[in-house]
C-alpha cells in the first residue's frame, strides 16, 4: 500500500523527551498501543495514578507529565527493555509482512481495501463514534492490521464528538457537547509531498466546501477523518461535521455527501487507489455516486461504469429496524447533490432509480436501497439478521428475472485483543500456545483453557469484578467532589455494591426495542431476588439515549429511578457517560451479561461476545448473534415459549422466563459453592463460554469470511 509522505507532527510538549526515549511520542501517537499489552505497560509504568486520571490517554500523559518520571524511566533497565520490545512490535505490526493476509496472498504493498463509516471506535481519546457500528468499524481496522491486510478506513472528525452523558437529579439526560481539544488526541493532518496539509473541495448544492483530513496511525492501517471546520468554510459548514447524528435531515443528508464524494475525492488526493469498495452501513453510499461520476467522465456509458462499480463494492447492513434506513425526500437529493454531477448529469434519472424505494409512507431516496443495487455482494451481521434483511428487501430488484446480489452473513466479531482484561490475558498466557493471540480464531488454541485450574480462573474473574467496583467508586467519588452531585445520587452510581455479590450487568443503547427496563417489570419479583440474604444479586446498567429518542430517555429515566429506590438497597446502579471506557470495565468485571431485545431487532450485538472472551456469561433472547453461539453448556437463553405480535404480551412473557432463569438456574450455579469456596458449575461455563465463543465470534474469523466470502470472489 503506497503510505501517503506525511510524517508524524511532533506533539507539542512542554519538556523535552530524554533521547532514550525518543520515539515515546511516536509510541503514543499510534493507536497500536491500545491493544498490545507492552506498549499499555509501557504507559501505564510510566506514571500509573496519571495513566488512570487522564483515562489512559498516553497523548496527554506526555503533555502533562513531570520530566524528572521521564529521566528516571530512561533509567531504568527493565522499562527500556519493556520500551525496545513495544517498539520492536511496533515497527513488525507497521510493515505488514507478517500474518494471515501476506502469508496467503502474498506481500505487503497491495492496494487497500477502502473501508466506508460513519464511526470508528477506536480509543474514548477520539469519541467519534456513538455505539456498535463505531465498534466494530475499530476493531475491524485494529484487526486488519494484525492479519497484515491492507486497509484504510475513511470516517468523520466531528471535533464535538458523539453526546456526553449527564443526568439530573431526576435521572433526565442531558447532553453535553465539548470542543475536543485535537492536540490532546492520537491524530494529525494528513499532509500532502509538500509537507502541507492536505485539503479537499466537495461539491454541496451550488457551493464547494473545503474538507480538511486528519489521519489517526492503527498499526498497519491508516484512518482518514474528514472534517469541515475549516477557516474558508461558511459557519453553517463548519458545523456540519460537529457531532455525530447531532444534526437535522438536511445536515445529515450534507454529511453524507461530504463522507461519500468527500471520501472518495480524499484518497484520490493522497494517491491511495483501493481495489475495493467497503461501504459500511448506508451512511458511506454516495461513494457510487462520485465513483460512478468518475468513470463516466473517463468516457463510459452509464451501464458499464455501474458493472465495473458492482465489481468493486461491498457494502454491511447493520440494522432490521426500519427507522435506521436513511433515507430523504428527493426534493433534499436534487438540492444537495446539484453541484456533483458533472457528466453523470445526463444519468441522472438512472442514478436516482437506484435509490428509490417505497418504504410504505411514499417513495424516497434510501441509502440502503443505493447499496444494495450497487455492490456486487451485501452481507448481514448474523445469520438471523440474514433471513429479516432478505426478506425487508425483497422487492428491491423488481424488474429483474433473478436476484443480483442475494445477502449473505458474516456474523460480527470483537478484537479480543482490544476486549479481553490484561489480568485474563495473562492468564491465558500461561496456559495456551504461546501465539494465541494471532490464532485467537482457532477452536483448539482455546481448548487448552482447560487446563487452567478452576481456582485461578476464578481468582481472575473475581478481580475483574474487584477493578469494576474500584473503577465504579473512583467515579463516583468524582462525582461527588467535583460535580457536586448529592448522595443519594452517589448510591445510585454504585457505591453500595458489594464486590463479592452476583453482579449482572446491562449497557448499550437506550432504545426502546433493547428494552432496558425490562427486568424490573415485576419490582417485587425482583426485589426479593436482588435482596435475598444469602445471595444478594446486583444489577449494572449504563448507556447513553440519542437524543431524538424520547422512548430511550424515558426507559433510562426509569432506570435511573429505580437505582434511587431504596428498596432495592443500592443493588442497582447506573454508570452515567457510558463510552468505550465505561465499557471495558463492565464487560471485563461483571458475572454475567444481560440482553433482552425485543426480536428480531437486534441485528447482531457484540457487547456478550467481549462479556465472554472475559468469561462472563450471557443470559440473553435468542436474537442477534446468540443462537449461533448458544449450546446449552455457554450461558442462557431467556426462552419464553412464545412469540407474539403483541408487545405487551411478549415483554410479560419474556420478563417471566428472564425471572424464572435467574431464580432457577443463574443465581444458584454462582452460589453454589465447594468446601474450597468455588462455584465449580459456574466455574465450568465461563471455561465454556470462553472456549466456544473466543474463536468463533473473533474479528480474526471475521475478517477472514469477508475476505474469502466478499471480498475475494467479488474480485476475481
Ligand atoms: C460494544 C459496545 C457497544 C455495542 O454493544 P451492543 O451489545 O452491540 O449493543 C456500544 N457501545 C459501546 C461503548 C461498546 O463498547
Amino acid at each position: 500500500m503506497p503510505l501517503p509522505p506525511s510524517d508524524l507532527a511532533p506533539l507539542d510538549l512542554p519538556s523535552p523527551i530524554p533521547a532514550r526515549l525518543a520515539r515515546l511520542p511516536e509510541l503514543a501517537c499510534d493507536v497500536w498501543w491500545t491493544w498490545n499489552w507492552r506498549a499499555r505497560e509501557v504507559f501505564r509504568r510510566l506514571d500509573y495514578p496519571l495513566w488512570r486520571q487522564t483515562a489512559h490517554n498516553p497523548v496527554l500523559m506526555l503533555q502533562t507529565m513531570a520530566p524528572e518520571r521521564l529521566e528516571r524511566a530512561a533509567a531504568s533497565r527493565v522499562f527500556l527493555e519493556l520500551y525496545d520490545e513495544a517498539l520492536a512490535e511496533l515497527d513488525a505490526a507497521r510493515r505488514g509482512d507478517t500474518g494471515w493476509w501476506p502469508a496467503q496472498h502474498g506481500g505487503p504493498g497491495a492496494p487497500p481495501i477502502a473501508y466506508f463509516s460513519a464511526e470508528f471506535a477506536l480509543h474514548q481519546s477520539l469519541p467519534i463514534y456513538a455505539g456498535g457500528l463505531g465498534v466494530l468499524a475499530g476493531d475491524t481496522c485494529k484487526q486488519a492490521s494484525d492479519m497484515g491486510l491492507p486497509l484504510v478506513g475513511v470516517g468523520f472528525m466531528y471535533p464535538q464528538g458523539y453526546l456526553r452523558q449527564k443526568l439530573s437529579a431526576d435521572g433526565w439526560q442531558e447532553e453535553v457537547y465539548q470542543q475536543l481539544d485535537w492536540s490532546q488526541a492520537p491524530i494529525e493532518r494528513a499532509a500532502g509531498e509538500d509537507g502541507e496539509p492536505l485539503v479537499v473541495s466537495v461539491p454541496l448544492n451550488a457551493r464547494h466546501v473545503d474538507v480538511a483530513i486528519w489521519q489517526v496511525r492503527v498499526g498497519l492501517t491508516r484512518l482518514y477523518l474528514l472534517d469541515t471546520d475549516l477557516e474558508p468554510n461558511a459557519p453553517w459548514d463548519r458545523e456540519l461535521t460537529a457531532r455525530l447524528y447531532g444534526g437535522d435531515r438536511e445536515t445529515r443528508i450534507q454529511q453524507e455527501i461530504v463522507l461519500g464524494v468527500g471520501g472518495v475525492l480524499a484518497l484520490r488526493r493522497l494517491r491511495i487507489a483501493p481495489v475495493l469498495w467497503h461501504l459500511n452501513e448506508g451512511h458511506a453510499a454516495f461513494v457510487v455516486l462520485e465513483r460512478l461520476r468518475e468513470h463516466v467522465e473517463g468516457g463510459r456509458g452509464f451501464d458499464d461504469a455501474l458493472e465495473d462499480v458492482r465489481g468493486t463494492t461491498v457494502f454491511t447492513t447493520h440494522t432490521p429496524v426500519p427507522a435506521g434506513h436513511d433515507q430523504f425526500p428527493f426534493q433534499a437529493i436534487e438540492t444537495h447533490l446539484a453541484g456533483c454531477w458533472g457528466a453523470l448529469a445526463e444519468h441522472r434519472e438512472r442514478f436516482l432509480a437506484l435509490g428509490s424505494w417505497d418504504s410504505g409512507a411514499g417513495t424516497q431516496f434510501n441509502m440502503t436501497a443505493l447499496a444494495l443495487r450497487t455492490a456486487g455482494r451485501t452481507n448481514a451481521v448474523s445469520a438471523l439478521h440474514g433471513i429479516v434483511t432478505r426478506e425487508m428487501w425483497a422487492n428491491i430488484w423488481p424488474d429483474e428475472a433473478q436476484v443480483r446480489a442475494p445477502v449473505m452473513s458474516v456474523t460480527n466479531g470483537v478484537h479480543a485483543s482490544t476486549w479481553m482484561a490484561t489480568d485474563m490475558a495473562r492468564l491465558l498466557d500461561r496456559y495456551l500456545a504461546a501465539d494465541w493471540r494471532d490464532r485467537v480464531d482457532e477452536a483448539a488454541v482455546w481448548a487448552a483453557l482447560a487446563e487452567v485450574p478452576d481456582a485461578e480462573l476464578w481468582t481472575v474473574r473475581q478481580l475483574l469484578r474487584g477493578h469494576l467496583f474500584t473503577f465504579i467508586r473512583e467515579r463516583m467519588r468524582y462525582r461527588w467532589r467535583v460535580d457536586g452531585v448529592a448522595a443519594p445520587r452517589v448510591v445510585a452510581g454504585g457505591i453500595l455494591l458489594d464486590p463479592a455479590a452476583l453482579t449482572i450487568g446491562f449497557a448499550r443503547r437506550f432504545t426502546p426495542y433493547k428494552r432496558p427496563d425490562l427486568v424490573f417489570r415485576d419490582p417485587d419479583r425482583l426485589a426479593a431476588i436482588l435482596n435475598a440474604t444469602r445471595q444478594p444479586v446486583q444489577l449494572v446498567f449504563a448507556g447513553k439515549a440519542h437524543p431524538a429518542d424520547e422512548g430511550g430517555r424515558h426507559a433510562l429515566q426509569r432506570v435511573y429511578r429505580h437505582a434511587l429506590d431504596p428498596r432495592f438497597a443500592g443493588r442497582v446502579a447506573f454508570v452515567d457517560d457510558y463510552d468505550l471506557h465505561v465499557a471495558h470495565f463492565l464487560v471485563q468485571g461483571c458475572d454475567a451479561w444481560l440482553n433482552n431485545p425485543r426480536r428480531p431487532l437486534e441485528a447482531s450485538g457484540t457487547s456478550g461476545m467481549k462479556a465472554c472472551v472475559n468469561g462472563v456469561l450471557n443470559i440473553s433472547i435468542g436474537d442477534g448473534w446468540w443462537p449461533e453461539a448458544f449450546d446449552g453448556t455457554n450461558g442462557w437463553l431467556i426462552d419464553p415459549g412464545l412469540a407474539s405480535d403483541d408487545a405487551e404480551a411478549q415483554d410479560a412473557a419474556d420478563a417471566a422466563a428472564l425471572y424464572r432463569l435467574l431464580e432457577d438456574e443463574v443465581v444458584p450455579a454462582f452460589y453454589d459453592r465447594d468446601e474450597d469456596g468455588l462455584p465449580r458449575r459456574w466455574i465450568a461455563m465461563v471455561r465454556r463460554a470462553m472456549t466456544t465463543v473466543g474463536p468463533r465470534f473473533s474479528t480474526a474469523r471475521m475478517l477472514k469470511d469477508y475476505v474469502t466470502q466478499m471480498y475475494l470472489p467479488l474480485l476475481r
